[in-house]
């Protein structure tokens, strides 16, 4: 069977400047590794904001610190008159790997519709990003439509005229979990997650489903991390809130021990 490697990502959101990212970046980095981590059992990615994104990136190059970078969004355009956006041209150029796209707090705040969310992904694509692409039910949802009818149709749009060889990331983040302290149960992420897994291999092919990571974001912390990746079809976490504190984040990449 395909050997899908974890994958732990923080996601800092709009906190930690880039002084502040460069030092907690060294700190992680040297937690790991005084914990006698090895790098290549999970792969460990952060997502500082973008004016953080430059010192980070100077600092992995330099420390040879074995983390992916990623960036929290990016333009579904190229270049042109789009004041305030990035775009994924940029964020490539900076060695870059992963982007987050249509976060519920990108498409609460921002307005983002599945439409742009999938425009975004092939904007990522095309610049040789691979997308961390999120979807997730609100509690109005759950109670409505059940867990897996939502993030599944959400992920739908976002994969249409998406190449079955696209080198994809899915996050399952239940939007009356983030942030909240109250976590899905392993079970109910799993089910969901084995649906959007469906959902890839309808949409991309088998391959893709079977290659494809699957991550699961809400209230995830040290005390929880190692029963959702017990789950047969969770290969990893989005983790917010306690990725900022190093020692905690440090533990849930830990999670086997
Ligand atoms: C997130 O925003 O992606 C998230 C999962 O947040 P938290 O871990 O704080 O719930």
């Amino acid at each position: 069977a395909l050997k899908r490697t974890p994958l732990i990502a923080g996601n800092w959101k709009m906190n930690l400047d880039h002084l502040q990212a460069v030092a907690t970046v060294q700190k992680l980095h040297w937690t790991l590794k005084d914990a006698g981590h090895e790098g290549d059992s999970v792969e460990v990615a952060v997502f500082p904001p973008f004016t953080d994104i430059r010192s980070v990136q100077t600092l992995i190059d330099a420390d040879k610190i074995p983390f992916a970078l990623g960036a929290q969004d990016l333009s579904a355009h190229d270049s042109g008159a789009y004041t305030g956006e990035v775009s994924g041209a940029f964020l490539s150029k900076l060695n870059v790997g992963y982007v987050i796209i249509g976060h519920s707090e990108r498409r609460e705040y921002h307005a983002e519709t599945d439409e742009l969310v999938g425009a975004k992904v092939k904007a990522a694509l095309k610049h040789g990003l691979v997308p961390v692409i999120c979807v997730g039910e609100t509690a109005e949802d759950l109670e409505r439509f059940g867990a897996s009818a939502v993030p599944a149709g959400q992920l739908e749009t976002a994969l249409a005229g998406v190449p079955a060889s696209a080198d994809i990331v899915v996050a399952y983040e239940p939007v009356w979990a983030i942030g909240s302290g109250q976590a899905a149960t392993p079970a109910q992420a799993q089910e969901v997650c084995a649906a959007l897994r469906g959902v890839i291999a309808k949409t991309l092919d088998e391959d893709a489903a079977a290659r494809t990571r699957v991550l699961y974001g809400g209230s995830v912390k040290s005390g929880n991390i190692a029963s959702f990746l017990r789950e047969p079809d969770i290969d990893g976490a989005l983790v917010g809130g306690a990725s900022l504190v190093v020692d905690e984040f440090a533990a849930i990449v830990r999670f086997e021990k």
